[in-house]
């Protein structure tokens, strides 16, 4: 049994649930980090082998995103045990069950996360009406088909370029991950001027110095086809777009996939992160020494969360999309200004930037004049 408390600080975590109902076989773990600045936001993964100390980690990312964000809300994170590709049969009544044994918990609003998507959360919020993510008939804005996330990602991208010499326009980029995030991403930089050279999923990578028809690989994919597979550039394996020269890298896969054995390999100008921990902090530290500029993974793909945020607020899709522009503008601007008077790594300013909202929240709390 984990101690439940070795990995506590003085910012949370505030709660930790298990739920178990033999008879269904429901088996979860909620973990409520810090809802100094509101009831907290976080996805329901669905996935067989999650620990209590990883529940937390990641309940932790959301405390810093959301406060990043400007958001009124606190993070949190819950695991439901099982294959998420069994069948909805089963799926179904334990995502209800899930929901109903944690009704109690107001401070923990579900959102859809690894293994769960928007018709978990209808259930859901069928059950205990504190969802977001929704389908649109029951409010939902779709940030996956809008590409909330890639939309933000190029604010991101087009504020951290003033500190370099070169603009989005005639900018060439490189996507890792052609899915919901990063096929929004290359359409916005596209949009924008910039030059997509390399983009991978899982079965492949395709690169073209001349630039890639961003349209016409976004429709491959929604055919259910692989970037890998398209006819105007050179196929390659997917490890082998980290060599793809660039001055924009955009990590929108899995953790870890920059990494001390591989970080020499990237030549680039500026990383901006859709994915959440794509590189290793030792390989963090080695790019900012080498110049490179990095927008911390939670500054960078907040757009998700703040339009989840929005939806749950009653907001319509063009003021959320609207809050993303401005928050994740002011946000990477604020990190990076801080980063360079400070002489301070992006993600040390970002954390610092995030705790301090936590904190500064925490004093108004009931708890603490006790
Ligand atoms: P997705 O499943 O839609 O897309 C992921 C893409 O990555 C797929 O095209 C897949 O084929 C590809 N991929 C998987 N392994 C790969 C590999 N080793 N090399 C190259 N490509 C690989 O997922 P998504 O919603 O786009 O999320 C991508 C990442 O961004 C995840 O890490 C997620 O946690 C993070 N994220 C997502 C959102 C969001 O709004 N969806 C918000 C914040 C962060």
């Amino acid at each position: 049994m984990e101690d439940a408390f070795e990995f506590a600080d003085d910012l949370g975590p505030a709660k930790i649930v298990h739920v178990h109902e033999p008879g269904i076989g429901l088996r979860g773990t909620l973990v409520v980090d810090n809802v100094a600045i509101g009831p907290s936001i976080g996805g329901l993964r669905m996935a067989p082998d999650v620990s209590t100390a990883e529940c937390f980690r990641l309940a932790r990312a959301m405390t810093l995103k959301n406060a990043a964000a400007g958001l009124p809300h606190g993070g949190g994170k819950s695991v439901l045990y099982g294959d998420p590709g069994m069948p909805v049969e089963r799926k179904e009544p334990l995502v209800r069950a899930m929901a109903c044994a944690l009704r109690g918990c107001d401070d923990y609003i579900f959102g859809p996360d690894m293994g769960t998507d928007e018709t978990c959360m209808a259930w859901v919020r069928s059950e205990i009406g504190r969802a977001v993510g929704l389908p649109t008939e029951v409010g939902g804005i779709p940030l996956d088909e809008l590409g909330a996330t890639g939309f933000g990602l190029c604010h991101a991208a087009e504020v951290a370029t003033r500190d370099l010499d070169f603009g989005l326009d005639g900018a060439r980029v490189v996507v890792q991950g052609f899915g919901s995030v990063g096929l929004h991403a290359a359409r916005f930089l596209d949009e924008r001027g910039a030059r997509l050279v390399g983009a991978s999923d899982s079965r492949g990578a395709v690169v073209n110095p001349a630039g890639l028809d961003v349209e016409a690989l976004c429709e491959a994919k929604r055919s259910g086809k692989s970037v890998a597979d398209h006819p105007d550039g050179e196929k390659r394996d997917r490890e082998a777009l980290i060599d793809v020269e660039c001055e924009i890298w955009v990590p929108a896969a899995r953790p870890d996939v920059i990494r001390e054995d591989n970080v020499d390999r990237l030549s680039t100008r500026l990383i901006v992160s859709g994915a959440n921990i794509p590189i290793t902090d030792g390989a963090e530290r080695i790019l900012h020494e080498r110049g490179v500029l990095n927008v911390p993974d939670f500054i960078a793909n907040a757009g998700g969360v703040i339009c989840a945020a929005m939806e749950y607020h009653g907001a319509t899709r063009s003021a959320a999309f609207a809050a993303i522009e401005e928050r994740i503008r002011a946000n990477t601007a604020e990190v990076l200004e801080q980063s360079r008077r400070r002489e301070v790594l992006p993600r040390k300013a970002a954390v610092e930037l995030a705790v301090e909202r936590v904190r500064r929240a925490m004093q108004w709390r009931r708890w603490s004049i006790f």
